[in-house]
């Protein structure tokens, strides 16, 4: 996937436009105020939604100067669409942050440092490389040394080497897997790029659940990313990979696991309709063969966090809580809603480190006052970094999507 920010003349003519055209929209009411998780922080207008359309007015218009204060209340927003869900105006925020972010990139270009990162975390082949660097003896330390963090810090992804996950070993699916027994149809399943190195049990697990459904599973290989992280780093990217891929294949249906991916997925790369985009949850909770699975009995407590992406984008949340309840004697604990976000947000944990920070503190709060078994969150990017987060204060609390319980507990 190659990375591009879009011409300056095409932004003035047209970018500028649709921030104002989407700006407009908005009545100033207030009422998704309460829902942002930033505005929940520090209680700023500027740090609110109704805010940052303000700002984001200003910026277009020319009214207001480019300033880092202003930049930066814009670059705080976390893209999770709390305030989009709440708005009785419908604004369309997402499409304002993306116009937004492509003018602030204009304004004030990604440090090659974001860009590598960026560049690296989307292209699968570029991920499994620098899997395999980070497994060479020392490689770590010397990122997580005092040099390493002050480079990260100057380059804008302060957090880096902290936040480094377990680095899993790369591996590769087959193209498609069958079920057992005929097969009733065949459905694509999207691997992403972050997920398909940190969420392959996720992968493994839809695979499972799919062919005991009697879906053949297909997996083209030469998917890659679904364009979210380049996106609302306000990047243009090149995505024709991933929708050439599927569209080779046949498959009218392509499966998403991970939340963050799905509005990606769904709102451009197959924006045409062309191959119909699924939350998998809902896909097979709705299935007509699901009565047929049986789920062993598992005694234990599942605290449940809900992906901002999967309440305000993927909504598969109702579906998500009715397959985990086929699962005999396990008790699902939700954590509150509030705050909305978990602070992960793609990479943005990496560069806004002093309000992601928060967030998550108060999410793993909430979930070890649950005193659980383990912790189940559909979202790669948060499984990957409440995840560090437990890790960090000691804790071993399993965190886990749940396929991933739903497949161990299948009874076959
Ligand atoms: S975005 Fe919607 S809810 Fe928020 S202030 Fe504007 S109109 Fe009101
Ligand atoms: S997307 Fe989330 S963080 Fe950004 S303004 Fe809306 S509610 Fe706040």
């Amino acid at each position: 996937m190659a990375l591009t920010s879009t011409p300056a003349s095409k932004i003035a003519n047209s970018t500028r436009q649709q921030i104002l055209q989407r700006a407009d929209q908005c009545v100033m009411c207030g009422l998704c105020i309460p829902q942002c998780p930033t505005y929940r922080i520090g209680r700023q207008e500027n740090e609110s939604p109704r805010g940052r359309i303000a700002l984001a007015r200003g910026l277009a218009s020319g009214e207001l100067q480019p300033t880092p204060t202003l930049l930066g209340h814009l670059d705080h927003c976390l893209g999770c669409m709390s305030c989009e869900n709440a708005c009785p105006s419908e604004v369309d925020y997402a499409g304002l942050l993306l116009a937004t972010r492509e003018l602030q990139r204009d304004i004030q270009p990604l440090s090659w440092a974001r860009r590598l990162l960026l560049g690296v975390l989307a292209r699968r082949s570029r991920l499994n490389l620098a899997l395999r660097l980070g497994r060479i003896p020392g490689a770590l330390a010397i990122l997580r040394s005092r040099i390493g963090q002050a480079f990260f810090k100057r380059a804008g992804i302060a957090a880096l080497a902290r936040e480094l996950p377990p680095l899993p070993t790369p591996r590769t699916w087959p193209e498609i897997v069958s079920p057992a027994f005929q097969s009733r149809g065949r459905v694509g399943l999207f691997l992403g790029c972050v997920a398909s190195a940190f969420d392959q049990d996720t992968h493994a697990a839809s695979i499972t659940l799919l062919t005991a459904l009697g879906y053949d599973v297909i997996m083209p290989g030469a998917q890659g990313c679904c364009g979210a992280l380049a996106r609302h780093a306000g990047l243009t990217n090149d995505d024709s990979a991933t929708r050439q891929a599927f569209l080779d294949t046949g498959v009218d249906t392509v499966l998403v696991s991970a939340s963050g991916c799905f509005g990606s997925l769904r709102d451009s790369v197959f924006a045409d309709g062309k191959v119909r985009v699924r939350e998998i949850h809902e896909f097979i909770a709705s299935d007509s063969e699901l009565d047929r699975l049986r789920f062993k009995a598992l005694p234990q407590i599942a605290a449940l966090h809900t992906p901002c992406t999967q309440v305000n984008v993927a909504r598969g949340q109702h579906a998500i809580a009715a397959m985990l309840a086929r699962i005999p004697a396990l008790r699902v604990m939700p954590l509150p809603s509030e705050p909305r976000c978990c602070g992960a947000a793609g990479s943005y944990f990496l560069e806004q480190p002093q309000i992601a920070g928060p967030l998550r503190d108060e999410k793993l709060q909430q979930t070890l006052a649950l005193v659980p078994d383990l912790l189940l969150t559909s979202n790669i990017g948060c499984r990957i970094y409440l995840g560090n987060g437990l890790r960090q204060q000691g804790e071993t609390l399993p965190v886990r999507h749940p396929l991933s319980l739903l497949a161990q507990q299948l009874d076959v």
